[in-house]
């Protein structure tokens, strides 16, 4: 049997832009394997958008060739939400940090969850906010005393992105790490397939500001997660044991996507032929 060629390579998806980051930092790598699973998933680039709020991981819409938007400051959920809905035929990713997604963009976040709409969110998530240099961000554990604005630490519990996306009813859960970007771009393509909201949470290392985060390649588990469970207390049962570093799908739940109120959308319609008129 003859191998079918594929119609879309890796490089059809990365833009002329060459990234900003610093030498190492982990977003790099997550680029990576997002172009390399939209190859995989091989849906025509103009199908496919890239959504960000603001932070160093948000500038990833403008590293990729597909359409793309680079939004404001915790807001790329609400954005992409109204895309997918209204551009159903989409393929739909978002991309952020974790102070981005967590703190500005926390509320979005849980209703993202509660709402199902099916897209895909990646978080890559380094524990502190890098693009205004290093202050703690809602992961950040409550003793990291390195930045001058905490310097004994916030005091604060860290937020859990899994226990989160969860308890808050998000589809499909899974964590990786970007210095195994193919087992990233693998978690990319399985989220992306599968119906409603799909949560990542990818450890991407702040060489800057968290340089202790290089470490991570030496503790990081691959596949420590390795039975995904769609029974929601499973999956919490299995964080309750959690060391925040065992990678690989968690939860594939069966609910159905979010879809629109077809009553409102014609609502709409009329008011728009009323104003035409
Ligand atoms: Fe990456 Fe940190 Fe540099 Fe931002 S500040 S580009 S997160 S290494
Ligand atoms: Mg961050």
């Amino acid at each position: 049997m003859t191998a079918v060629t594929p119609t879309y390579a890796v490089k059809d998806y990365k833009s002329d832009l060459k990234p900003i980051w610093c030498p190492g930092c982990g977003d790099f790598s997550v680029l990576s394997s997002l172009t390399k699973a939209f190859a995989e998933l091989q849906r025509a680039p103009e199908t496919c958008a890239v959504v960000s709020g603001i932070g160093c991981s948000s500038r990833i819409p403008a590293y990729t060739n597909v359409y793309g938007f680079h939004g404001v400051h915790g807001r790329s959920l609400t954005a992409a939400a109204g895309l997918k809905l209204a551009r159903p035929d989409l393929t739909v990713v978002v991309t952020g940090g974790d102070g981005d997604g967590f703190s500005i963009g926390g509320n979005h976040f849980l209703h993202a969850c509660r709402r199902n709409v099916d897209m895909t969110y990646i978080v890559m998530d380094n524990q502190v906010y890098g693009m205004t240099k290093g202050q703690a961000s809602p992961t950040t554990a409550p003793d990291w005393c390195s930045s001058k604005l905490t310097p004994e630490g916030t005091g604060i519990s860290a937020i859990q992105p899994l226990q989160l996306a969860l308890a808050c009813g998000a589809n499909f859960v899974a964590r990786g790490f970007s210095g195994d970007p193919n087992h990233v771009a693998k978690l990319i393509v399985e989220a992306v397939n599968h119906p409603g909201f799909s949560f990542l949470q990818i450890l991407s290392p702040c060489v800057t500001f968290r340089t202790e985060q290089r470490g991570w390649k030496d503790v990081v588990q691959k596949d420590k997660i390795a039975a995904a469970t769609s029974n929601v207390a499973e999956a919490l049962a299995i964080l309750a044991e959690d060391d925040g570093v065992a990678t690989g799908i968690l939860y594939a739940g069966k609910r159905a996507p979010f879809q629109p109120n077809n009553k409102a959308s014609s609502d709409l319609d009329r008011i728009e032929r009323k104003f035409v008129a």
